[in-house]
């Protein structure tokens, strides 16, 4: 992955990224463009193709943005991880239930007989009409940004706001293009347009993603989260001034706010010149799940008798990464957080019990959203 600088210089979060690097012991896996060692490193170790130079725009004489080409970072087809999970979990028995017969509608309940003037979830009823009860305590409710909206209960610790992403497809045909924007040659690329500000807060950054097997380059831009606020239903435990952000309909997904496409623009006619004014062909906002600490919420839900919710979301842009380990996490939390805490892996859950310890002003996107807040109907 190569991290492009907002100028010729090295930023302060890159600086901190470096001394982290040589803290634990990996500076050597980093090549600094701008430094005459690490090209020469990046040359005999055969990653000199992948640390580009690209031209900062209206600079007399002509200037380039510093960069850091990180060879342990790279990317995961998130897609062909699930499959493989699917295939895995098929094999162990588990029944997969997709499109309406999937689709939980609400819970039902009825009242404990262990904790009275309490509720416990028996089953989940799903669109298709089916009801379908529990034979084990446990109701694991896995929705990604649509958490709150099948339990509202979570409305205090998760919001849903969107990223923005387009792609450019390359017809195999294209050879040079086809060849150029290849795994192999071309890295991720992962660039913050303006530096550090005063206050001492970083921006969003906006990448792109080496061409697909299918010949598509996706471009993300995270520097604006976009929310979108609806009344939230009635007893809603947590709202502001009655409403909550929530995503919007899928067909009302395909097209991006004018920021996005400003900055997407911008992106494109400096590091995939080749694409400057044609048309993307796909936009598409995609929906994070926010929590207050941008940490996972993996905890049962306490409103409800017998342990019978259990819950596993909120990962905050950061979560499919986690895929490998969430399993083990889920069923232990407390025992693996710390191991994960003592192999420096980071991982942090957010207690639902713990509302109360909660420090954190809370706003969407936390560390991506900016402040006021960005609406999808004012972008
Ligand atoms: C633009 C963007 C970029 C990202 N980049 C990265 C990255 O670089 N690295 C990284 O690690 N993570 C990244 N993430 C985050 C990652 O995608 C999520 O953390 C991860 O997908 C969360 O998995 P999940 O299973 O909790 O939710 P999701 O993947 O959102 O899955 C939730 C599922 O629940 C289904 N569902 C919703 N409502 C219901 C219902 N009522 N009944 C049944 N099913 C329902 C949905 O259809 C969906 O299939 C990114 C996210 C976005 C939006």
């Amino acid at each position: 992955m190569l991290r492009v600088q907002p100028t010729d210089k090295l930023g302060e979060l890159e600086k901190e990224t470096l001394a982290n690097m040589e803290r634990d012991g990996l500076r050597h896996t980093q090549f600094v463009k701008s430094n005459p060692e690490d090209r020469q490193r990046a040359e005999s170790l055969g990653w000199s193709g992948k640390l580009l130079d690209f031209e900062i725009p209206d600079t007399e004489p002509r200037q380039t943005y510093d960069a850091v080409l990180d060879s342990l970072a790279g990317f995961v087809r998130c897609s062909d991880a699930c499959a493989y999970w699917h295939k895995i979990a098929l094999a162990e028995g588990v029944d997969f239930c997709f499109g309406k017969e999937g689709a939980v509608e609400s819970l039902v309940k009825a009242p404990s007989t262990l904790e009275p003037g309490k509720e416990k979830v028996t089953g989940i009823r799903t669109e298709d009409g089916t009801l379908h009860t529990v034979d084990t305590v446990v109701v694991a409710v896995i929705a990604g940004p649509f958490s709150t909206q099948v339990l509202p209960e979570l409305s205090y610790h998760l919001e849903s706001s969107a990223g923005s992403v387009a792609t450019f497809k390359i017809d195999r045909k294209q050879t040079e293009l086809w060849d150029k924007y290849s795994p192999d040659k071309f890295p991720v690329i992962t660039w913050k347009a303006t530096p550090r500000d005063k206050a001492g807060k970083d921006t969003g950054s906006i990448y792109v993603l080496p061409r697909t097997p299918e010949g598509y380059l996706k471009i993300g831009y995270r520097g604006i989260k976009f929310t979108n606020f609806q009344p939230a239903p009635e007893g809603t435990p947590f709202t502001q001034d009655g409403k909550w952000s929530v995503p919007l309909p899928v067909d009302q997904c395909k097209t991006l706010p004018k920021p996005a496409i400003q900055a997407i623009s911008e992106f494109v006619s400096i590091f995939l010149p080749e694409f400057e004014g044609v048309p993307f062909s796909s936009t598409k906002l995609c929906w994070y799940t926010d929590s207050l600490d941008n940490s996972f919420v993996i905890d049962y839900v306490p409103d409800y008798a017998e342990k019978s919710v259990f819950v596993c979301t909120g990962g905050s842009g950061h979560g499919a990464k986690f895929l490998p380990v969430l399993g083990e996490v889920s069923q232990c939390p407390a025992h693996i957080t710390q191991t994960l805490i003592q192999t420096n892996i980071s991982l942090s859950m957010l207690r639902i019990s713990s509302r109360t310890e909660i420090k954190v002003r809370h706003t969407c996107g936390l560390f991506g959203g900016g402040d006021p807040r960005h609406t999808v109907e004012t972008a």
